[in-house]
């Protein structure tokens, strides 16, 4: 199994300004089957090209809101923003997803176009 493989659709991601996506999507895209070898070739890049952050789920299975890290969920009971329940929030679920950072995004564009001075949307 290749790293390259898994950078390589994380570059075509950015530039099509993919946002909030899960190891899962990361696996589907570039047939790598291994979850856990995607998620930790992904880890190794957070801080330069990805963000991490954790998804709590509802009862239902709803992604209710995100925290940058399980230990900051609070389990108290609250309301689940999309179908309205009641529940309290566990570390236990949590989705990790991810999202590019900005600069690498912005990199890649440059890269791209081979026009480093190319007016951007950046932050
Ligand atoms: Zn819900």
């Amino acid at each position: 199994m290749s790293t390259f493989l898994i950078d390589d659709v994380l570059e075509e991601m950015a530039l099509e300004g993919k946002k909030h996506f899960s190891p899962h999507y990361v696996c589907a895209r570039s047939g790598i089957a291994d979850l856990k070898f995607v998620t930790e070739h992904m880890l190794t890049h957070v801080g330069r090209k990805l963000r991490v952050y954790f998804e709590v789920e509802c009862p239902e299975g709803d992604s209710d809101y995100a925290v940058d890290s399980p230990l900051d969920i609070v389990q108290e009971q609250r309301q689940c923003h999309i179908c309205g329940i009641n529940y309290i929030p566990s570390p236990e679920k949590v989705w990790i997803a991810f999202d590019f950072l900005p600069p690498y995004v912005e990199h890649l564009k440059k890269k791209l176009k081979g026009q480093p001075n190319l007016p951007l949307q950046t932050q």
